[in-house]
């Protein structure tokens, strides 16, 4: 089966993330599956934000001076949906105000905005109709457990949300994803899901979440994990080994032993204008990625580059049924 190409938050090398012009493109490109982020508004509604924060990607600052915590961040948690409605999304920023990445769409001029997860799950359906191509969904819960200290629950209003469009079975084309570890097994066990479970692997020193990522990476974890989830989606940087002295990439063992313990591999974040240290080109990680790891699918910023890749070398990828 040719590895599956997840267009993560859109086709966000080009458009505004998880805008609903970023999820068309993704779409049109051949994307497999569509990524969503969801957090919690003031009101309890679910919206598509990568941040629980809103100011890296909306003039939310400008548009409600004061509104700021004491770390000067503007939380969603703060606002109700229609005050998000007001917002214009834009690329992503730093705090100084500069791009995250240089070279994308700068324009800052359209009236982008934030939409709820039940909109994008309509777009998604609507564009499915006009197009006649299918395309999955890849939603990610965010921070479980900082939500329920602020007073929500997201999980099962996020699983309403998916039943309400008919996702549910185990064969939909969905997968659902959470940094946070005893979530999923909160969300297989307690609430019963049938759908496909991903387990994100970050840095313990980023503090996503409770769960302990070194522990997950080695054998025994991942044996732990397949008893929940379908697969992993490991940092892209934990896949291989950079021998310094003379360039050498090795791999970590990171996937194959994943593989060894029955769970599929989707690595972040594969972008184009962010090359994991080592790799002379783009195609070279690819090279690695699919032709040495065998990995069974990215999340890319740049659908069209994987896709381009893979159908360059459909003899190595079959074609995906
Ligand atoms: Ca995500």
């Amino acid at each position: 089966m040719r590895p599956v190409v997840i267009a993560h938050r859109g086709a966000s090398g080009y458009l505004p993330e998880h805008t609903f012009p970023a999820k068309a493109l993704a779409h049109a490109m051949g994307a497999d599956y569509l990524e969503q982020d969801v957090v919690a508004t003031r009101d309890d509604e679910l919206v598509v934000l990568h941040d629980i924060h809103l100011d890296s990607v909306t003039d939310v600052a400008t548009r409600y001076p004061g509104r700021a915590r004491a770390d000067g961040r503007f939380y969603a948690r703060d606002f109700d949906l229609s005050e998000v409605r007001q917002l214009q999304v834009h690329e992503r920023t730093n705090a100084d105000g500069s791009p995250v990445y240089p070279g994308r769409f700068a324009s800052g001029a359209e009236p982008f905005r934030v939409h709820t997860f039940a909109e994008e799950l309509g777009f998604v359906q609507s564009l499915q109709k006009a197009h006649g191509h299918s395309v999955g969904i890849y939603p990610e819960i965010k921070r479980p457990a900082w939500h329920r200290k602020e007073g929500v629950d997201v999980t099962p209003q996020f699983l309403r949300i998916l039943g309400d469009f008919g996702y549910r079975a185990h064969s939909d084309p969905v997968y659902v994803q959470c940094f946070d570890a005893a979530e999923l097994r909160r969300i297989r066990r307690k609430f019963n899901c049938r759908l496909k479970l991903i387990q994100l692997i970050g840095e313990n020193s980023w503090r996503e979440s409770a769960t302990n990522y070194a522990v997950l990476r080695g054998r025994r974890g991942l044996e732990r994990l397949a008893k929940t989830v379908d697969g992993i989606g490991p940092w892209v940087n934990r896949l291989y080994r950079l021998r310094r002295r003379d360039g050498q990439i090795r791999s970590t063992g990171l996937v194959e032993r994943a593989h060894g313990a029955g769970l599929a591999v989707h690595p972040y974040t594969f972008r184009v204008d962010e090359i994991p240290e080592g790799f002379a080109s783009f195609d070279a990680l690819l090279t690695f990625c699919f032709d040495e790891l065998s990995i069974d699918g990215v999340f890319t910023d740049f659908p069209d580059r994987i896709l381009q890749f893979l159908r360059r070398n459909s003899g190595k990828h079959a074609s995906n049924p």
